[in-house]
């Protein structure tokens, strides 16, 4: 039997499928390659193999009896630790829900339940996904599995680091400013951010809820494809939930991987390049927009010049939506209660002295800013601005989707930098959300994918952008893409660290 962890979802479901192997013994490959490699990638904050291995083992009987499943049934799956899974212990990276077990589940996980893909574990996160290198998370770092010494991105650095290291086919992060791109881009993986609305974010303890939105972290763009077919869709526990049904995506990305563009105008975008980008990152791009060309596409320069605001107006809107948010953690209802140590026990107190000791300094930080954004007097000066920049933003896009289907850049203006690098250096950090943030600010799609590796030897993201719930144009341009490089994982993009395998670096 080859290596399962070596699988793309794809051909593991099809080895499922066939009854080659069964889903005990894809799981439990995956929990075996975790026991290998966690000590050193730390992707993980909560295991849980008992509970995956009695799904598989349910999925093969079922199977063995000839019922019809889902495509992606026995598939193991990882889950960020911001999304609610019942039963199981969701800490969103932070101290201040330590020890909280969900009574319910998000609807996603319902799905992906319902579906018998048995859930690993949780995985490592930014807390309350504010970051951009999981260094913010409570619980320690994930490591980049390319350079244990670098960051595997974030907020969602533990589902792409899984991802990356083998230790699960197929992930579940979040994207409210970049969080699964930007992750995806320096682990050499694909992620994608769907439409707003798209997926359900019922269950996923809120961030920013006019930007948040979760997807998929794979190895492939096809995997990608298909697991955000499952998670899609209308729920109407979600105010802002789209009434589209989640298909095509998969039959896109097949159409894709034939390498034929012809027709297809893409837009290179003017404000997402040049100075401040890695010249190795550039030089990918720009191999990429050849290859893109090589297969038909009609590649056109646009610009959307309220783009270079962006960065401003997103670290005023989600300061301010997350401070409301995050107001319900008082040491009242979930997780961690602190007493004051001296003086009365009063409501305030405890609140006080819960929030001061359960946050960290970056959500702190948020906290504070987004409160002074909101406060009487400098409401409009702020969040009002804020605002009408986001309009500006969404009128760039509309004008931009007027002359091109799709957009491109660069995901992030670097790759992967050393761990502690920007940890002092709170806009230094803000930075690499330069290209991602624009997306979630209009509500549009956008998918990051490996365009080979820069001079640094590590990889570099590719980034796509749709229109509104024309997620289906991303995955067949991805997929275009991924099949002209020859850099999926099972070709020469693969590398890394060495350590992780005993050595042996391929
Ligand atoms: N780096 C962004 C931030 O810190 C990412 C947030 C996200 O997508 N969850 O806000």
């Amino acid at each position: 039997m080859s290596d399962l962890t070596r699988l793309s979802a794809a051909a593991l479901a099809e080895q499922l499928r066939t009854r080659e192997v069964t889903s005990v013994e894809a799981t439990q490959a995956h929990l075996d390659r975790m026991a290998a490699v966690e000590p050193a990638v730390h992707a993980y904050l909560h295991v849980a193999a008992d509970s995956a291995l009695a799904t598989a083992a349910d999925v093969d009987a079922r199977r063995a009896a000839g019922e019809d499943l889902h495509a992606l049934a026995g598939v193991p799956i990882a889950v960020k630790d911001v999304v609610v899974t019942r039963g199981v212990p969701t800490t969103v990276g932070s101290k201040i829900l330590e020890g909280w077990v969900p009574p319910y589940d998000a609807t996603l996980v319902e799905k992906i339940k319902a579906a018998g893909l048995p859930i690993l574990g949780k995985t490592n996160m930014d807390e309350f996904a504010m970051g951009s290198s999981t260094e913010h998370s409570a619980y320690g770092n994930t490591h980049n599995p390319w350079d244990l010494e670098r960051i595997p991105g974030g907020s969602g650095g533990g589902s792409a680091a899984a991802v990356a290291a083998y230790e699960a086919p197929l992930a579940i992060g979040t994207d409210t400013g970049g969080s699964i791109r930007q992750p995806a881009a320096v682990t050499g993986t694909v992620g994608v951010k769907p439409t707003y609305g798209s997926v359900s974010r019922y269950g996923l303890v809120a961030l920013a809820s006019s930007l948040d939105q979760a997807g998929p972290c794979t190895r492939t763009v096809l995997d990608a494809a298909l697991l955000h077919e499952l998670i899609g869709g209308h729920d109407p526990r979600d105010a802002t939930s789209l009434p589209d049904p989640a298909t095509g995506y998969v039959d896109a990305a097949r159409a894709g991987a034939t390498g034929d563009l012809t027709g297809v105008r893409v837009g290179v975008v003017r404000e997402l390049q040049g100075e401040g980008y890695q010249p190795g990152v550039l030089a990918r791009f720009e191999e990429s927009l050849e290859l893109l060309r090589g297969a038909g596409a009609e590649i056109v320069e646009v610009s959307c010049p309220h783009f270079t605001y962006a960065l401003a107006a997103y670290y005023l809107i989600l300061p301010a939506e997350a401070s409301s948010n995050l107001a319900k953690f008082d040491g009242m209802r979930f997780g961690l209660r602190v007493e004051p140590s001296e003086g009365p026990v009063t409501a305030e107190r405890v609140m006080a002295a819960t929030r001061g000791q359960g946050f960290g300094d970056e959500v702190k930080r948020r906290i504070i800013l987004g409160t002074y954004a909101l406060s009487a007097g400098y409401y409009d000066a702020y969040y009002g601005s804020a605002q009408k920049v986001r309009t500006l933003i969404q009128r760039d896009f509309a004008a931009a989707f007027e002359a091109a289907d799709v957009l491109v850049s660069p995901t992030a203006p670097t790759t992967a930098f050393r761990l502690g690098e920007k940890l002092d250096d709170p806009l230094a950090m803000y930075l690499n959300d330069v290209a991602t943030i624009p997306a979630n600010l209009a509500g549009v799609p956008g998918m990051s994918l490996p365009s080979g590796l820069s001079d640094d030897g590590l990889p570099a993201g590719f980034q796509i952008l749709a229109p509104a719930r024309e997620d289906a144009r991303l995955y067949r341009v991805g997929a275009a893409l991924e099949a002209l490089l020859e850099t999926s994982w099972d070709g020469p993009l693969l590398g890394r660290a060495p350590e992780l395998d005993g050595g042996a670096a391929r």
